[in-house]
């Protein structure tokens, strides 16, 4: 992503003049020259790339699953007995969700999802990944220490319900089911959708009940 990279993982001195790229902007945009210099992209598809995952691609289709599951009991066991086919379903997929593993939070049992190694994560159904879920602090600690890193994404869970960590990969990408949250009994699937957030589905959030989504 040529034009959507993050500036999180490098130190960008802000002592500079605005106008002055940092070394990563750099680098990328040099490469971006040699490799349509070559011929090897094309900048119109780099372009119409990145507009895909601004726009079209994003977390707002992994909710739309969630709220599905929430009202369709016979999707919702597809969507956790064989994800990648279940999502399809509902026209989510492509590429990063060639192999879609869906985990159901219960009461008794919370889901995490990290990539220890580097940063997979599911795009088609979360879009780009947020800074954290990239930092080698969120891929160490998730595993060490999940109740902890929980607590400082504003979630406590309790004390008995266990907290089990997923280590996404290249070849198999995560997404958490949250639990319905109590009081949405009389809501449609799109007001359902609408509470359920990114980190939801990542696992260091939980979804927003009604109240608190307005
Ligand atoms: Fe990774």
């Amino acid at each position: 992503m040529a034009h959507d990279h993050d500036h999180a993982d490098h130190d960008h001195d802000h002592s500079h003049p605005a106008s002055e790229l940092s070394p990563m902007d750099l680098r990328v945009r040099a490469l971006e020259s040699v490799l349509v210099e070559k011929g090897y992209v094309d900048p119109a598809a780099l372009d119409a790339l990145i507009e895909t995952y601004e726009t079209k691609v994003g977390p707002h289709n992994g909710a739309r699953a969630v709220a599905r599951a929430w009202v369709d009991p016979a999707f919702r066991a597809r969507l956790l007995a064989d994800a990648t086919p279940a999502l399809r379903e509902i026209g989510i997929g492509g590429r990063g969700g060639e192999h879609m593993v869906v985990v159901a939070n219960t009461p008794e049992e919370h889901n995490l999802v990290v990539c220890t190694l580097c940063s997979c994560y599911p795009w088609p159904v979360l879009g780009l990944p947020p800074v954290w879920y990239k930092s080698p602090p969120y891929r160490s600690r998730a595993v060490i220490e999940p109740r902890a890193v929980l607590a400082e994404f504003g979630v406590t869970l309790p004390a008995d319900q266990r907290i089990r960590v997923w280590d996404s990969t290249a070849e198999l990408r995560y997404m958490v089911l949250p639990m319905r949250p109590a009081g949405t009994d009389g809501l449609d699937e799109a007001a359902l959708a609408a509470l359920v957030t990114r980190d939801a589905m990542i696992g260091t959030g939980l979804a927003r009940t009604p109240e608190r989504n307005t």
